[in-house]
């Protein structure tokens, strides 16, 4: 197939389609898979937030007492709270949860009063923070040093339900950043490996898909030169005879009578060959759509007769002996189309006999078992060889070319055989030793 340009720019161009669709689905996948696991982190941030941000909002508002004024009975729960005016000694109170959230780096607390004025801080020091407020709203903000923070703002009530100030609660996205980032970095450097992968894969399975097609194109190439093979033995041989009578100068009424016989038996050979080959199409077209061709019911042993009848003349000019073992007492009856079923039966037996030496048998056995019928054709035989076995059934195959070829046969007659038992839903086998004989057993579903 690699030789074949034809085929190897399909294959290339299949290539392309497979890995590009699949590159695509692949691409859109690792989107899909990337922007999964950024909102997961989103919405498990937003929910960390909102749980830090609601329970200092309940746990401070009962010490809010006036507004706009920031007490420092607040330290109490912020320990690291640094009041604007004050100097601020870095002290923590160890084992509460949010000063340890503090110590990780991760979270600060910023104090406004209703003007928007810092009163005090903890945690982080964040630099190029301006007061915004945005009811329960969360925003993403970036330091100087392009760290970037995630905050909520609230607005806190003192004791008796005034408006106090507001307090801005931001997160450090710095950890879930680099998270993000190796996940981006993993994606965008084996998303390329995969894409090769795809296109290894895609390669591989442009060439399995075709095989089949460059079979059946191979085929059909042995297939027409076979023909033109087969047709240019006796086209020659009918122009080499024309070619001499034109030469010769005086011919008797006798030798234009051997000349035509000559023209007359090679014109049957291209006439029995052009028969095989619409025999063999029609067959094809048939199995291919099996309701085409009329099927009715055949009575076995009548058209065993008749095959035997219509042969004996060839047997006994061949000096064989053609002889029916019928092994049931009841009519047998398939259903098919009787006359292939004759073709098939006749090639058979007409191969048997002109495969067997004088004096030879060739045996029509009909029996039936508990589904099938079956009819075997038995000879004694030159026989057929081991590796000839499997190729037999091959269209134009022939054992010994230079016999069949001079007694006028296509090489299509067990091909023809196999086409209608396959029509029939039938199976055919063969047994056969050379110089002992062979045995066609046709195997057809009863009626
Ligand atoms: P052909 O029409 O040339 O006989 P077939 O397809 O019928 O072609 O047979 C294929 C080959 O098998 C032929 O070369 C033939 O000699 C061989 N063959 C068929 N039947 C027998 C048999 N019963 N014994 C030995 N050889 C056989």
């Amino acid at each position: 197939m690699n030789n074949n340009h034809l085929f190897k720019k399909t294959q290339l161009s299949l290539t392309c389609w497979y890995a590009s669709i699949f590159s695509g689905i692949i691409a859109l996948g690792t989107l899909g898979v990337y922007e999964s696991i950024v909102h997961a982190h989103y919405v498990t941030i937003n929910n960390e937030l909102k749980t830090v941000a609601g329970t200092f909002h309940d746990t401070l508002e009962p010490l809010l007492i006036e507004p706009n004024k920031l007490d420092k009975t607040i330290k109490n729960i912020l320990p690291d709270l640094c009041l604007v005016k004050e100097k601020c000694k870095e002290k923590y109170h160890k084992n509460r949860y949010i000063t340890r959230l503090i110590q990780q780096g991760k979270y600060y607390f910023k104090f406004y009063d209703l003007s928007g004025n810092l009163l005090g801080n903890a945690g982080i020091n964040i630099d190029k923070l301006y007061f915004i407020y945005l009811e329960n709203e969360l925003k993403n903000i970036k330091d100087s040093q392009q760290i970037n923070y995630r905050q909520l703002s609230v607005l806190l009530h003192t004791k008796d339900n005034q408006e106090w100030g507001y307090l801005l609660i931001g997160r450090s996205l710095e950890d879930f950043d680099n998270y993000v980032n190796n996940i981006k970095w993993f994606l965008l450097l084996g998303l390329p490996l995969l894409i090769i992968l795809v296109i290894l894969a895609s390669w591989y399975l442009a060439k399995k898909a075709m095989l089949p097609v460059y079979k059946s194109y191979q085929q059909i190439q042995q297939f027409s030169s076979d023909v033109a093979h087969e047709l240019r033995t006796p086209l020659a041989a009918i122009k080499a005879t024309i070619d001499s009578v034109i030469l010769a100068e005086k011919l008797s009424i006798k030798d234009y009578q051997e000349i035509l016989l000559t023209i007359n038996r090679q014109n049957q050979r291209i006439i029995n060959l052009v028969n095989d080959l619409l025999t063999l199409s029609r067959l094809d077209a048939i199995n291919e759509n099996k309701h085409i061709i009329e099927k009715t019911d055949i009575n076995l042993l009548d058209l065993i007769h008749d095959l035997t009848e219509e042969l004996a003349f060839l047997a006994v000019e061949n000096n064989i002996k053609l002889q029916q073992n019928i092994q049931s007492q009841e009519i047998i009856i398939i259903r098919g189309n009787e006359a292939q079923i004759y073709r098939l039966l006749s090639n058979l037996v007409v191969n048997a006999i002109q495969n067997t030496p004088e004096h030879g048998l060739v045996t029509i056995l009909l029996s039936v078992n508990k589904k099938e019928v079956v009819i075997k054709i038995i000879d004694t035989g030159i026989g057929i060889s081991e590796e000839d076995k499997p190729l037999i059934f091959n269209r134009f195959y022939r054992v010994d070319k230079s016999r069949n070829h001079h007694q006028g046969n296509s090489g299509l007659g067990l091909a023809i055989v196999n086409s209608i038992v396959l029509f029939h839903n039938g199976r055919i086998e063969l047994k056969s030793k050379i110089n002992q004989g062979s045995i066609f057993s046709v195997y057809l579903p009863k009626s």
